[in-house]
């Protein structure tokens, strides 16, 4: 990972609203996991440009 941005917290609700704002293919992925949807950010992908954390009104993003 090259940035701070890559740890989605337990507040995620699995919105989706960062995923769709990513400028980066696949630097949002979108997980099932125990029934629930919930987001990872690939480090190697996420250029830090800061959308997912504006665009995440639960604070799940970070
Ligand atoms: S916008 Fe926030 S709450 Fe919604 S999926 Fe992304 S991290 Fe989770
Ligand atoms: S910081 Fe930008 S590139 Fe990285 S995951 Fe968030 S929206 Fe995508």
């Amino acid at each position: 990972m090259r940035g701070s941005i890559g740890n989605i917290t337990e507040k995620c609700v699995g919105c989706n609203r960062c995923v769709r704002v990513c400028p980066i293919d696949e630097a949002n992925i979108t997980r099932e996991k125990d029934g629930a949807i919930t987001v990872e950010v690939d480090g190697s992908k996420c250029i830090i440009c800061g959308s997912c954390l504006t665009a995440c009104r639960r604070g799940g993003a970070r």
